[in-house]
This record gives C-alpha cells, sequence and structure tokens, in this order.
C-alpha cells in the first residue's frame, strides 16, 4: 500500500486519541494529509541574541540564560500575574505569564540554564516576553534548529496538548520514514519551464527549509500545483461541453435587430457596448455554444446589450429569455424591454411567481407555439413545466445568485443548449473569475454613457443626523428623489423590520412636508410593487427600504442614496446600492451613515467608499478585506474555495501562469487520453474524487 494514504493513526507519537482530534479538528486521516498540513509560518532559530540587543519591534527571538527570582502579582479573584527576571549577563530582562503561574513556578528553577523564545516587547522600560516558550538549554542544540515550522492547532487541540511543537514531531518523524521520493504530479516540461521545484524537495522544504528563500520556492511550487489542478479541471470541464454540444449558429442580422438599431435606440452605444456585442455576434456564428460572463458596474448598459443580444436570436427563429433574481427586477426588465421595443412586432412576456392561472397558461402556450418571442423572468424560467419551441439565446441578470446548477437547467431547455449571456454587476478581479467562472468566457464593459457625474460619496456619523436632512431637504427641493436603506439582518427578520419601521416613523417626522414610501422584503408582491411604483412615478419622494433594492432597479431622478448602519454592509453591497444613483444627468450623492465606534476594517471599506467610484477597485479590495470564500456568490458557485496554500487575492500572477499552463494542456490534449499527460489525468481523477467540492463543478 502506499504510505502516504495510510491511516494516521499509525503513525509514532499519534494513537486513537490524538487520530480522533487530527481527523475532528483538522481533517486529517492519513499520512498524506499530515503532510500537506502546511506550516503557517517558520520562525529561524539558529540566532541567539543577547538580552542587551533586544528591542520591542523585534519579531520572534530567543536567548539563553537564567531565571534569578520570581514575584507575583495579585490581578484580582483568582488571578495572579507571575513575573520571572531573567539575564544572561547583559542585562535583565522579565518573563510574564497571565496564568498558569504556579505550574511554571514549580518546573522552573532558578539558576538553571534555559532557551527562552518569544515575541519580545517593552513594559515600563523594560524588555518583556509574554507566555515564551523554555526549553533546557542543555538538552537543545540552536545550531541545529534552523527554521522551525508553526502550525495552526484549535483550542480543543491545545486543551489535550496537541501544540504546533507536537505536529512539529509529527512531522519530522513522518519525513523520516518517507524514504523515497515522493511520486510528482507535474510534468517534468512545466517544471523545467517555470523553475518548480520536484514535489518531493517542495514538501520536505516547506516543512523545514534551510532558509527564506527555499522555503519560498517550495511555496510557490505548491501554490501552482494547487492552482493547476483547480485551472485543469475547469478547462477540462469547459473543453468537455464544448464537444459535446454544438451551437446554434445565428448567422443574420435581420429586420428586428436594424429596426431597433436605426429607428429605436434613443441613443449611441459606448464603444465598450459595441465591443461586446461584436464579441457576442462572433461567438453566436461560431457553432459552438456560447457561455459568457459580462462583467459592466452598475449603470454601464448591460441591459441594453442583452437586449440587443436577444433580438439576433429573434432575427434567427429563436426565442430568447432574460431571467433576473427578484420579481421587481424582472418587473422592471419587462416594462424596459418593452419601452425599448415600442411598436415593434415582438411578444413580449413576463414569467414569474406572481403570473399564475389563465395569464401563466396564455405564456406557457404562447412559448410552445413560439409566439411568445422574449420571456423576462425570475426562477420561474427555470421551472419543469416551462418548455420552449426554440430557446436560442439566455440571458442570466446578476449572476451572483444563480448557481452553476441552476446554469446548467437553462441547458435542458432546448434540444441543443440555447446559448448563454451571465451578467453580473458586482466586478469580479480577474484572478478570481478566472477560478469563479473559469468556464465562462468574459466580457467587459468599461465605461459609463457618457454625461454621468462620478457620484459624491461622504461618511457621516449617526450623531449628526439631523445636519444631514437640511442637505436632502434641499435635494428634494430641486425636484429631486432619495432612497434610504437600512439594514437587513438576515438571522432575524424581526429586528430587522423594526428598524425598518422604526426609521420609517422618524423619517416622517422629520420630513412631515414630503410623502414617503417604504419597501421590504417581507411584504406581499403587489404591495411591494405598488409603492415602488409610487416612487417610480414621482409621487412619493423618499423611498425607505431594506436592500430589496439593491439590484438593478432604476429610478433615474434618485440623485441621492442614503445608507444606514453602513458598517453593516459589505463592500459589493454598498456598491451595489450606491449604483441605485448616478442614473441621471445630475450630481448625485451618496451617504454612508455609521455609529461612532468603528473596526479597522469597516473603517477601512468607508474610506474605499469615499475615495473611489471604480467598482474593480472596490472588488480587489473587497477580496482582501475578505478573502474569496466570503465573496457573494462563491458558495453557490460550485467552485472550490478551501484551497490549503494558494490565495486567489494575492497569488494573481501564480493564478495567471497556472491559467496558461493548464490551457497548453487542454490544448493539446483536449480529449485528456494522452499518455504524455497521464500523470496530470491521474492526478486530477484522484482529487476528484477526494474533494467534494471538485466534483461540485461537474
Ligand atoms: P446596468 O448595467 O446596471 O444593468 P442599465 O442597463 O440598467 O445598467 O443601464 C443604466 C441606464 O443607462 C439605463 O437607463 C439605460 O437606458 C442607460 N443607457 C444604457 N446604455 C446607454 C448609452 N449607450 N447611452 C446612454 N444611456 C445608456
Ligand atoms: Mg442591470
Amino acid at each position: 500500500m502506499d504510505l502516504l494514504s495510510q491511516d494516521i493513526m499509525y503513525l509514532p507519537g499519534v494513537g486513537p486519541n490524538r487520530k480522533k482530534l487530527l481527523s475532528q479538528e483538522l481533517g486529517i486521516e492519513t499520512y498524506g494529509d499530515l503532510l500537506e498540513y502546511f506550516p503557517y509560518k517558520h520562525v529561524d532559530r539558529s540566532k541567539v541574541y543577547t538580552v542587551r540587543e533586544l528591542t520591542g519591534d523585534m519579531p520572534f527571538v530567543q536567548v539563553v540564560g537564567q531565571i534569578l527570582s520570581f514575584e507575583t502579582f495579585e490581578m484580582g479573584p483568582r488571578r495572579q500575574r507571575v513575573v520571572a527576571h531573567f539575564s544572561d549577563g547583559t542585562a535583565i530582562m522579565d518573563l510574564v505569564w497571565f496564568n498558569g503561574g504556579k505550574f511554571i513556578k514549580q518546573t522552573y528553577k532558578i539558576g538553571k540554564e534555559y532557551l527562552v523564545f518569544g515575541r519580545p516587547s517593552v513594559f515600563n522600560n523594560r524588555i518583556q516576553v509574554q507566555h515564551p516558550d523554555i526549553d533546557d538549554a542543555s538538552k537543545v542544540d540552536t545550531s541545529a534548529m534552523g527554521m522551525q515550522p508553526y502550525y495552526n492547532t484549535t483550542e480543543k487541540m491545545k486543551k489535550a496538548g496537541l501544540t504546533s511543537r507536537s505536529i512539529e514531531r509529527l512531522t519530522k518523524t513522518l519525513l523520516e520514514k518517507l524514504t523515497t521520493p515522493l511520486a510528482e504530479t507535474i510534468t517534468p516540461e512545466i517544471l523545467s519551464k517555470r523553475h518548480l521545484m520536484s514535489r518531493d524537495e517542495a514538501l520536505r522544504t516547506i516543512h523545514y527549509p534551510q532558509n527564506a528563500h527555499d522555503l519560498e520556492r517550495a511555496r510557490l511550487r505548491m501554490k501552482f500545483e494547487e492552482l493547476f489542478f483547480v485551472q485543469l479541471n475547469i478547462l477540462r470541464y469547459a473543453s468537455d461541453q464544448r464537444r459535446k454540444y454544438r451551437g446554434y449558429v445565428f448567422n443574420r442580422i435581420g429586420d428586428i435587430f436594424n429596426t431597433f438599431y436605426k429607428e429605436n435606440l434613443p441613443f449611441e452605444l459606448t464603444n465598450a457596448q459595441k465591443r461586446v456585442i461584436r464579441e457576442i455576434r462572433t461567438d453566436t456564428c461560431s457553432g459552438r455554444q456560447m457561455n459568457r460572463l459580462l462583467q459592466g458596474d452598475v449603470g454601464s448598459g448591460k441591459t441594453l446589450v442583452a437586449l440587443m443580444s436577444m433580438l439576433i436570436a429573434l432575427d434567427n427563429g429563436f426565442q430568447a429569455c432574460i431571467m433576473a433574481p427578484t420579481e421587481i427586477l424582472a418587473e422592471q426588465h419587462l416594462v424596459t424591454i418593452r419601452n425599448f421595443l415600442k411598436d415593434m412586432p415582438v411578444r413580449v412576456e413576463l414569467l414569474t411567481g406572481i403570473v399564475k392561472g389563465k395569464k401563466r397558461q396564455e405564456v406557457l402556450d404562447g412559448l410552445l407555439s413560439g409566439e411568445v418571442q422574449i420571456l423576462v423572468g425570475t426562477h420561474a424560467v427555470i421551472e419543469d413545466t416551462v418548455q420552449f419551441r426554440r430557446l436560442g439565446m439566455a440571458v442570466v441578470d446578476e449572476q451572483h445568485r444563480f448557481g452553476v446548477a441552476q446554469r446548467a437547467k437553462l441547458w435542458s431547455k432546448s434540444e441543443q443548449p440555447p446559448h448563454v449571456l451571465v451578467m453580473t454587476a458586482t466586478p469580479i478581479p480577474r484572478t478570481l473569475a478566472m477560478t469563479l467562472y473559469g468556464d465562462l468566457d468574459v466580457s467587459v464593459i468599461d465605461e459609463l454613457p457618457p454625461g454621468r457625474k462620478p457620484i459624491q460619496t461622504t461618511h457621516v456619523f449617526d450623531s449628526r443626523i439631523t445636519s444631514l436632512y437640511e442637505g436632502i431637504r434641499k435635494q428634494i427641493q430641486q425636484g429631486r428623489q432619495v432612497y434610504m436603506v437600512f439594514p437587513l439582518i438576515e438571522e432575524s427578520e424581526k429586528i430587522d423590520l423594526k428598524n425598518l419601521e422604526q426609521g420609517f416613523e422618524v423619517l416622517c417626522q422629520a420630513f412631515p412636508e414630503y410623502r414617503l414610501s417604504k419597501v421590504h422584503g417581507k411584504m406581499k408582491p403587489k404591495e411591494k410593487e405598488e409603492e415602488m411604483q409610487k416612487f417610480v412615478s414621482g409621487e412619493t419622494q423618499i423611498l425607505v427600504a431594506t436592500t430589496v433594492i439593491e439590484v438593478g432597479v432604476n429610478v433615474p431622478n434618485a440623485s441621492v442614496m442614503v445608507i444606514f448602519d453602513a458598517q453593516r454592509f459589505g463592500l459589493s453591497q454598498l456598491h451595489q446600492l450606491r449604483g441605485r444613483v448616478g442614473r441621471g444627468a445630475d450630481q448625485s450623492f451618496c451617504i454612508l451613515v455609521t455609529t461612532f465606534k468603528l473596526s479597522e476594517e469597516t473603517r477601512k471599506r468607508i474610506d474605499i467608499m469615499c475615495e473611489t467610484n471604480d467598482g474593480f477597485r472596490i472588488a480587489e479590495a473587497d477580496l482582501k478585506l475578505r478573502g474569496p470564500g466570503d465573496l457573494e456568490g462563491t458558495q453557490q458557485s460550485g467552485m472550490a474555495f478551501d484551497l490549503k496554500i494558494a490565495d486567489i487575492a494575492r497569488d494573481g500572477q501564480i493564478v495567471q501562469m497556472a491559467r496558461d499552463e493548464a490551457q497548453t494542456i487542454i490544448d493539446e490534449d483536449p480529449t485528456c487520453q494522452s499518455a504524455q499527460f497521464g500523470v496530470l489525468w491521474n492526478r486530477l481523477k484522484e482529487l476528484r474524487k477526494t474533494n467534494i467540492n471538485w466534483a461540485a463543478i461537474s
């Protein structure tokens, strides 16, 4: 049997109890798992400092010396601080414990030589190390210690005595057992082209490097490996789909598209819109099925691009559909599209959860007969009862609420899968898009329609709220409208509503001369629609809402967005909300109201919002602040994010490198069968077997 698949229980020093902990707390079941449990940092322990050399801003250091005396300070009931005065003859420092002092005093002897290791700091003008590691100096050879690995452990493990040090001993034992070189998983060509370490060397080095440079190279190799197989998996999937399905060919531009373009389009397309439409044209002519992700900041005019793509389908005798994540948004799309197509003989219908009975039957019949040419709807569109005569183009708006599985469902609506255009207003940094939506081609609208003034964003503490009202009043006097948003607290819808209700009352009192609408997710769709409509028509001046208005709502006359408790929102959500204003020609404003006390991270979020309107910069910052796992959409997307070592936010260059190499392999061996790459395909199979998330994409 392969030594790496050996049960971890049999590694000397483990046994059944520790095995249980390792498995429950860290997911380590086998020798191989332990080998790939990488240290999170290393500390150079070959150097011994003198006490006199130490300063408060050094990282970890070690010194050799003796404890001169102990001192105990009472810090309240049953709390003691124990201090050991420690010296190597050059100066005196303090070793400090806030708990476990009794044990310390019993264990360590005055006058004996100890090796003390820890992070120095300065307290009352004196160097101290809190909770240091202490070893008997006669039993350690510092010159042989080198770089010491540190492993993450959990509270439960620590309580059971399974510390970073214990894991260190286990990895050392394991590496000594692994006498034959570990199998390589990457081809020699890639290794030499990219100057990568062998797997064997990398895995040994990553635990016990000689120096920082070797460690970096070992980490690079392991990050590359991880990202490479993610990319290979994605590209294999995409290539599979491509071979399995051919795409409908839309080889003509006809009356519908031309009439719309020449007679109905009320403005010039931006260059970015033109470019994207050309890209879609090329895809839909190519004979392969389009799977394209269209990224464009809020307000960049994606709906129009979607509509024009659908018209091309219609000109070629096909039907088209567009799906939105909410009813409000679907209804709004319907109105927008009908307006755009005014006086043209195109039948556009709506299908959402509230279209029922006779009307629903009519729509369903029309779809089956082909008379309904464009269907606008919500998730209702992918229900099994909905059948088209000949669906050629499906648009999914606001991707982050649709998963891979739902996209796949669309495919079964036609005898061949329709072309799919997925639109998102949450811009995704390139490297993340490559991983998250790696099976999609990406188009970007990086230009806003002309004449838009950048939104001015300001931050206001809630104690200064009344002065804010004056500014808002001025805007309304000039005929503008205002959004006021309260956060949605998922776990407690009651509080959420209470927030909104209270806020609404306060605002009604603050603006007695104006009319206010109120919208939240718990309202009946009809009520919600009525309230929204009052705001859209200008009958009410202020719309008080929860985040239901986050996506897609379009009221160009609204020029102020006030976000209460802005500290509760994530960056991309704030950006989405802000995108509801700035849609007309007037100067727009976004006001972020927060409590006075803010965490460091919240501060950063608010600062970035005030600094820039650029969705891509915001998305990048978001990724860095939160990490990819938290990004909206990553959970449903079906892609693995439990990367062990690589970090999509920081390792962008390695993602690109992995993508390029994976692409080269797929280009040379699209059916994934060549023996030349056998080592890669076998490894991929193994990974797909052992990691559930990996399989989710296929
Ligand atoms: P989003 O990309 O956020 O979905 P929309 O498609 O809702 O943006 O477009 C925002 C607004 O800009 C709409 O009112 C739309 O009619 C308008 N618009 C779109 N393209 C252009 C253009 N090329 N010139 C002027 N206005 C445009
Ligand atoms: Mg939109």
